[in-house]
């Protein structure tokens, strides 16, 4: 068995009223708006973002980009500075402890802000002659830089070296001294007669990076750092490597900043973003390699730049947030314009409305109002005015043909009665007619208390005349009878021909001897006027009046037809009352 569908009750369902037209355009357009002006913000929050931090990560790698150039600089150049001296065939002519030897060599020193040491050695490694008398006398063969600086130009990564370092004040970050060397071999004729020797202080790193160091770093957050060829730090800020060799610090691995998941932002060379061991969220960081010199001074050191995101990236959060806000406030904007165009729109829609109510309820003077807010309002208020006017228009034709045809059927229905009630012959009442006046009359009389007579009325020998003249001198007699009947008589009065040559006349108002009395003037009144063709004729009178215990109109015509009767056998031409 299937159950029929259940149609839910009206309880259940109550009828909802729809929005109104303004409510809905205000909403549809504005949440469209609001969607676009959203999505189109962020999007362009987002772009401004990316451009941001594409900037920020440029100009970071523009730091390190120069650092490294300048610091290979300073690499390659004492390099070239001891390769060379070494070669210079005049200066090793009288050997390595030629008196000039050890002034050019202080000469050098002090001209180098950073030199530490410079001196000789010769092939096993005796230091013949250094500038501050700290390893003369002393055998540096078991060195790096002396071995290597046998062979060739040398340049010797950042080391600690105690020997050096016990006799120098530390660096001026407190930490131990640290010195790269510089090496290369001494020729005479062709052979090798030692090894000249530079130590650097590694002072000269920090000075150089600082002196580097844009002028808005401090206020940026901006750090130099320098690793090496294996990733160990040898350089941070202000020279002191040691917090981050304690925690481990190596060569920070970049990753290409990705908020807005461009492709582009992994171009190679820009600065990327880093986890660092003494902070939590990631730098800004910027890595480049040192570029080659010469093979001797290619040490293979990274700077590295880095800057905290929170300020590198910063207002690039509140570019989104800014164009956000700029979006949604237009969007408001939109809205309430839209709001306020569909308000113009409905209170049209409105007052159209309320004129087509007025108009169907009939109120007078109502008419469709005229719209202007949109071409198609206007339209329809002006195609419904159109309407309504010939509606209206049409209307009043139709009531007054209505009107007309009401008239015409009036005067036909009177027509009609008078007709009914009427005797063709002579215009007077007929029996229909007498006997509707008859009623009328007796109820006004038994109402009022007043008199109502009667007179009945025949004509004398009326067959003679019709035999002698016939018929239609007969009919006429009739004719002149009424009109003399209608000219003796009251408006209030009323005469009827009741068939043949009989006539009745109802008097209201009217006892019976006035009534007698007026009936003997009629006799008199006809039987005086000489007729042409038929000359003189006689009527005879019976005249009867309405009694008190009379229940209608016919106890009194039977007494007045019994009392027209008596005139006759009288004898006629006279009047006789039975009242
Ligand atoms: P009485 O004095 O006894 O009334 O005599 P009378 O001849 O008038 O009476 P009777 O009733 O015998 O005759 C009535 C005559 O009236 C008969 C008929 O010729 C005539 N008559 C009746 N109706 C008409 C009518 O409409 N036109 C004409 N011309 N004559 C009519
Ligand atoms: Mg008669
Ligand atoms: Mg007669």
């Amino acid at each position: 068995m299937t159950q029929p569908p259940r149609h839910p009750s009206p309880a259940e369902t109550p009828e909802r009223r729809p929005w109104s037209l303004r409510s809905q355009i205000a909403v549809v357009f504005g949440s469209l708006v609001t969607l676009v002006a959203v999505l189109l913000s962020l999007a362009f929050g987002e772009l401004l973002k990316w451009r941001i931090q594409k900037e920020a990560a440029a100009s970071l790698h523009m730091v390190a980009h120069n650092a490294a150039k300048v610091l290979a600089e300073g690499l390659f150049e004492p390099s070239r500075l001891v390769q060379v001296l070494g070669a210079s065939q005049d200066l090793w002519e009288k050997g390595m402890d030629a008196p000039e030897v050890l002034p050019l060599l202080q000469r050098m020193h002090s001209s180098r802000p950073y030199s530490r040491w410079i001196g000789v050695a010769d092939v096993h490694g005796n230091v013949a002659t250094d500038t501050n008398n700290i390893l003369q006398g002393k055998n540096v063969s078991d060195l790096p830089w002396f071995q290597a600086g046998l062979k060739d130009v040398y340049v010797g990564d950042v080391h600690t070296f105690m020997a050096l370092a016990d006799r120098l004040a530390p660096s001026s970050s407190g930490e131990p001294q640290r010195f790269l060397d510089f090496s290369a071999p001494i020729y005479r004729n062709g052979e090798t007669l030692g090894v000249l020797g530079l130590h650097l202080s590694w002072d000269w790193a920090r000075d150089t990076l600082e002196a580097l160091r844009p002028t808005y770093a401090d206020h940026a957050q901006i750090e130099l750092f320098v690793f090496d060829h294996t990733g160990e730090i040898i350089y941070a800020p202000d020279g002191r490597i040691a917090p981050y060799a304690a925690l481990g610090q190596k060569l920070p691995q970049t990753e290409q900043p990705s908020a807005s998941g461009r492709d582009s932002m992994t171009t190679p060379g820009l600065a990327g973003l880093a986890q660092w061991k003494d902070a939590k969220p990631p730098f800004l960081t910027a890595v480049t390699r040192l570029p080659a010199r010469n093979l001797a001074s290619d040490l293979g050191w990274y700077v590295v730049v880095r800057q905290p995101t929170a300020t590198a990236f910063v207002g690039a959060d509140t570019a989104v947030a800014q164009a956000l806000a700029g979006g949604v406030g237009a969007a408001l904007l939109a809205a309430v314009i839209a709001s306020l165009a569909a308000r113009r729109l409905s209170e049209d829609l409105n007052s159209l409305s309320r004129a087509a109510l007025h108009i169907e309820a009939g109120t007078p003077g109502a008419v469709v109002p005229q719209t202007h807010s949109t071409r198609e309002v206007q339209r329809l208020s002006r195609t419904l005015d159109n309407m309504t006017r010939r509606l209206l228009h049409m209307n009043e034709a139709m009531e007054e043909v209505v009107r007309q045809r009401t008239l015409e059927l009036q005067h036909a229905n009177q027509e009609l009665e008078r007709q009914a009630s009427s005797d063709p012959l002579t215009g007077l009442l007929n029996r229909r007619g007498f006997d509707a006046r008859l009623v009328t009359a007796v109820a006004l009389a038994q109402r009022s208390g007043r008199a109502l007579s009667v007179i009945t009325i025949d004509v004398d020998h009326f067959k003679r005349v019709n035999d002698t003249y016939g018929h239609g001198v007969g009919d006429n007699v009739l004719r002149t009878l009424a009109q003399q009947f209608k000219a003796r008589l009251r408006a209030s009065d009323a005469v009827a021909r009741l068939g043949g040559e009989e006539f009745i006349i109802l008097l209201p108002d009217t006892p019976p001897h006035t009534a007698l009395e007026m009936a003997e003037e009629l006799l008199v009144s006809v039987a005086s006027h000489a007729r042409d063709v038929v000359g003189n004729i006689t009527i005879s009178a019976g005249v009867s009046a309405l009694r008190p215990d009379d229940e209608n109109g016919s106890a009194m015509l039977r007494r007045s037809d019994a009392a027209l009767y008596a005139a006759k056998t009288a004898g006629r031409n006279r009047a006789v009352a039975q009242v």
